[in-house]
């Protein structure tokens, strides 16, 4: 058994790794970029080496600087995790050149398996149905055209070197496919260095189904079981879960059986996955089942396939690099209720899903779940790398079981400033469709903005704004709610007054007041019956982060008082939105004391009172009964008592 391994990765992939590691008695040593020096896989490792400036290119993809370091620490394995150089056929020769355990499958296999057009060839050769299509040498686009025109539109332009969704086009008419195959192959040059692409036959109602695969030295392969991973946005997973829905045993033997075929054609060893591209507008079946691509890595969703079948499947690999034979005969494996994963992405849904980068302030997980992170609370979201955050994983006895928790957990994820798609999340776990299993990849773009978060608040979490921030005050300046004329009985518990405020009110009718979400006035009206608890807020800065169902917030008091535009004064009233002056209480001269009325303001048929926020004299008063004011105007300035 190896005895110290290098990981060439980062983010939770590291961790993960860094994990099972240890768990076997392993040494471990990360690697780090500048961006990486305070990563969460730096501190969990027992040893970390720094290979360079924080873009990839300078060094997690600099494969003689990964094993400088592992020859500098003395590692004798590296595991590469998915993704940078996972699938580089020449990195792993150079490893073992180097005299190092690679932990994955032979440099052969990995070639073999890493242009889809040679890869399906070699499928076809060994027997294992593919997508029908165009895998030709000649690139002409007369000739492409003629073949797309042949297959039947649509058809599916896919960079033979790509990968992460990247490089392929769908093709609806024959007269879009010059200006698609043109922009495919600039991806294509552009991203893989490559511009030869492959055609198939779009395949309709298309899921996407993979199947575990794993083979050791000693000539076994075993699989471990399907995924369905059919949940994606532009080509991209964001969903997975195993076993797949709808998938009875004879299709399942069937496309296991092709997969271990398809591993045994390369001589496998290591873990791998056979993607297959099912046409499900009839059920699942292993006639309309096709291989699409080998991914000659651990995958990322590799989880789901450990919870459903008990296996560690990076104990596997680390068994199975260190020359031991797999640690279980097929007949010994089996499928034990039902997995999902969701990846946590930092990115605004609200906002096309644009990458959301900074500092986390706030990051919190659901209990209850399995985790798998690279960050923690405080660490930083660059824009260098992949901006996965986190996977969450649930394992159930049933899939509405495991739908269930795993909603819960998305909503109840409360990550602040960074924007996460956690509400897009939970809404595609509950919809109705996703829990009968009626899915497919076009499934997110056909629900469109009903899986999107509101773009503005909703009168709900206003109410939980304002919520918040009363009882802020009264537990911190309990006296600055006595003009509020209501009581307000909050319950806060640990950590420190956030967590769950239940919150109840009596006395007044309602309550109106105002507040400042994501920096914008809103008046918000509280009645006395509003019991929507518990409310998730914790005060940052000068404000505080609510939390509403994964969806983040920033509520604050309105701009009411502070430094108007010029003056310095902190005593000075400012009018939190463009409203109408309806009572004035105070002349100028008089001296008032903290959290007198100064006066009243109408604004969307509610009334809002400005108090004094000090004892002091009304130094300055520019309202009049009836006058309409702006936001942010000086109504008064309050100058402070001596003494
Ligand atoms: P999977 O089917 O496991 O999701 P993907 O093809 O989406 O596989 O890639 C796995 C992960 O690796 C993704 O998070 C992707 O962003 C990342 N990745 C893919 N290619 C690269 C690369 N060249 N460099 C760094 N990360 C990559
Ligand atoms: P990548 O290397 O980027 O992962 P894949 O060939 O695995 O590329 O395809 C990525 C995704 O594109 C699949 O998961 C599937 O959703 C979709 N796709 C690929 N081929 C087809 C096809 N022939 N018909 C319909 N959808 C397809
Ligand atoms: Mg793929």
């Amino acid at each position: 058994m190896i005895r110290s391994l290098l990981i060439a990765n980062r983010g939770e992939i590291a961790c993960r790794i860094i994990r099972t590691a240890r768990a076997m008695g392993l040494r471990t040593v990360a690697v780090y970029s500048d961006a990486d020096a305070n990563a969460l896989h730096v501190r969990q490792a027992d040893e970390a080496v720094h290979i360079g400036p924080s873009p990839a290119r300078e060094s997690y993809l600099v494969g003689e600087r990964i094993i400088a370091a592992a020859k500098a620490s003395g590692a004798e394995a590296i595991h590469p995790g998915y993704g940078f150089l996972s699938e580089n056929a020449d990195f792993a020769q150079s490893v073992i050149d180097a005299g190092l355990v690679w932990v994955g499958p032979k440099p052969a296999s990995i070639r073999a398996m890493g242009l889809k057009d040679a890869a399906k060839k070699l499928m076809q050769e060994a027997g294992v149905p593919t997508t029908p299509g165009y895998l030709g040498e000649d690139q002409s686009p007369e000739r492409l055209r003629r073949e797309a025109d042949a297959i039947g539109y649509p058809v599916l332009i896919k960079a033979v070197a790509g990968g992460g969704g990247k490089g392929m086009r769908r093709v609806d008419a024959a007269e879009d496919f010059a200006d698609a195959l043109l922009s495919c192959q600039r991806e294509a040059a552009s991203s893989f260095g490559d511009d030869r692409v492959l055609l198939e036959k779009y395949i309709l109602s298309p899921r996407h189904i993979e199947v575990q695969v794993f083979g050791d030295a000693h000539g076994n392969v075993v699989h471990l079981f399907e995924r369905d991973c059919s949940l994606q946005r532009r080509h991209q997973k964001v969903i997975e879960e195993a076993p797949a829905p709808g998938m009875d045993e004879a299709t399942r033997a069937a496309i296991c059986a092709a997969a271990v075929k398809a591993a045994r054609a390369v001589d496998y060893v290591g873990a791998g996955t056979i993607e297959f591209i099912a046409d499900a507008s009839a059920g699942l079946n292993a006639d309309r089942i096709w291989f699409m691509e080998m991914n000659t890595r651990l995958q990322v969703e590799h989880p789901v396939t450990e919870e459903i079948t008990g296996v560690d499947l990076v104990e596997w690999q680390l068994r199975v690099a260190s020359g031991e034979p797999l640690p279980k005969r097929q007949e010994e494996l089996s499928i034990n209720g039902w997995a999902i994963e969701a990846r946590l992405y930092a990115e605004d849904p609200a906002k096309g899903f644009l990458p959301s980068t900074g500092r986390l302030e706030i990051f919190r997980e659901h209990a209850d779940v399995r985790l798998e992170t690279g960050v923690y609370e405080g660490a930083e979201i660059t824009g260098f790398y992949d901006p996965m955050i986190a996977k969450l994983i649930t394992h159930q006895a049933t899939r509405i079981e495991a739908c269930e928790s795993l909603a819960q957990a998305c909503a109840a994820t409360d990550i602040f400033p960074v924007k996460t798609n956690a509400p897009f999340l939970w809404r595609a776990l509950d919809d109705e469709d996703f829990r009968a299993g009626r899915i497919d990849t076009g499934f997110i773009a056909a629900k469109g903005d009903s899986l999107l978060p509101p773009a503005d608040p909703t009168d709900d979490m206003l109410k939980q704004a304002a919520a918040a921030l009363l009882v802020q005050e009264y537990y911190g300046e309990p006296t600055t709610l006595s003009f509020w004329d209501h009581d307000l009985l909050a319950a806060p518990q640990p950590d420190p007054w956030r967590a769950e405020i239940g919150f109840r009110m009596n006395a007044a009718p309602s309550l109106h007041t105002a507040v400042n979400v994501d920096g914008r006035t809103h008046l918000v009206q509280l009645p006395i019956d509003w019991r929507r608890a518990p409310v998730v807020a914790e005060p940052v800065g000068d404000g505080i982060a609510v939390n509403d169902d994964g969806l983040s917030f920033l509520a604050a008091p309105p701009r009411t008082s502070g430094a108007a535009s010029g003056a310095t004064a902190d005593g000075a009233i400012l009018s939190p939105m463009p409203g109408r002056v309806i009572a004035v209480e105070v002349a100028a001269g008089d001296s008032v004391s903290k959290g007198q009325k100064l006066l009243t303001l109408e604004a969307m048929k509610m009334e809002h009172s400005l108090v004094a926020p000090f004892d002091g004299i009304v130094a300055e008063l520019n309202a009049a009964t009836g006058g309409q004011v702006s936001e942010g105007a000086l109504l008064a300035r309050i100058e402070r008592a001596e003494g």
